[in-house]
């Protein structure tokens, strides 16, 4: 149990790249930061096979090991890493005021600085069989997996701007692409929408969802159906990319920090400092455009440098 009466520096709250990567440079600015794991250890990576875009690993590396390696990294510096959930926070508005911090069946602790690294979640379709080929065909980001693809026929599901700018990045690489648009229409700009109207390996089929996922080992194909028109559809693809949205974690904090309207943190532009003094956000908690392992850990180790920054200056 962590002893209430001592005021910390910094907390991060999240265990996903921004969150290791801050506490690696908090532990190494002697902030001795203390980091809580939350209800996902290792964060949104823990849930894919292979990582192949985080540089530094010409092969490769499994999502799992790139957490572990990372959570390796911050204890060698001598981060405390608890695994706990954050509860409830209360913020101060004052420049080096304390911030209140509750942690489940715990008492709550103080620290004049938290790193915010709370990381967002994709929504999923909620079919069978859709979380047993994650990473092995269903995936979340064409820019991390549409190259395991190359040359072959992959599917999207989603009509909005992300959905329609996965589909061009895919048309790029892949041989077919079948755009599964669940409205009639796309809620993407016109510009996208007449652009991808040109793109000639891109079959859009508007009003049909997926039905069922089938395959063995792999994601072999899927089933759509149009209910209007009675249309059921086999479509055999090696890719699932579903581009649906994705939810930042930040109930926590609605009411105490400013956020955008998608509900991201909202930071100052080209730093993590939010509308709280002693506040700053890391990660996909407050980027709803690049969402990347790698975007993750480089906000996350702005957001320490931030911090000690605050700590010298103001407190
Ligand atoms: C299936 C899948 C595959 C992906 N593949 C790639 C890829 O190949 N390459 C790539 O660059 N990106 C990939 N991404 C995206 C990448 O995983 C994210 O961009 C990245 O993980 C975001 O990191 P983050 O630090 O913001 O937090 P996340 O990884 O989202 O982790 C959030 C953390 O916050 C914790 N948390 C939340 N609420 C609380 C709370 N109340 N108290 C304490 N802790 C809390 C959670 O437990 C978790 O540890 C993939 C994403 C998914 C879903």
């Amino acid at each position: 149990m962590l002893k209430r009466k001592k005021i910390k520096n910094c907390v991060i709250i999240g265990s996903g790249p921004s969150g290791y990567t801050a506490a690696i440079y908090a532990s190494r600015a002697d902030l001795n930061p203390i980091l809580f794991e939350g209800f996902q250890p290792g964060g949104q990576l823990t849930m894919t096979t292979y990582v192949d875009n985080y540089p530094g690993f010409y092969n490769g590396i499994y999502g799992n090991k790139l957490m572990e390696n990372l959570k390796k990294q911050a204890e060698r510096f001598n981060s405390i890493i608890i695994s706990k959930t954050i509860t409830k926070v209360k913020l101060s508005n004052e420049i080096g005021g304390l911030h209140r911090i509750q942690i489940e069946n715990e008492n709550y602790i103080e620290s004049k600085g938290i790193i915010i690294a709370t990381g967002s979640k994709p929504r999923f379709l909620g079919i069978d069989k859709e979380k047993k080929f994650m990473g092995l065909g269903i995936s979340f980001c064409a820019t991390c997996d549409g190259f395991f693809h190359k040359e072959k026929d992959v599917a999207i599901i989603g009509g909005g701007d992300t959905a329609l700018e996965e589909a061009i990045f895919l048309s790029k690489i892949c041989k077919n692409i079948y755009l599964i648009v669940r409205k009639n229409y796309f809620k993407a700009s016109k510009f996208l929408q007449k652009k991808i109207l040109k793109i000639k390996n891109i079959n859009i089929y508007f009003g049909f969802k997926i039905i069922e996922i089938f395959g063995n080992n792999f994601l072999e194909g899927i089933k759509i159906f149009n209910k209007k028109n009675k249309i059921n559809k086999s479509i055999f693809i090696s890719g699932l990319f579903i581009s649906i949205g994705h939810d930042p974690n930040t109930d926590l904090f609605k009411n105490q920090l400013k956020l955008d309207e998608k509900g991201f943190i909202f930071v100052k532009k080209g730093t993590t400092c939010t509308n709280k003094p002693g506040v700053f956000a890391a990660g996909d908690v407050q980027d709803s455009i690049y969402r990347q392992a790698i975007t993750s850990a480089g906000t996350g180790c702005m957001a320490a440098l931030d911090l000690e920054r605050y700590l010298y200056f103001c407190c």
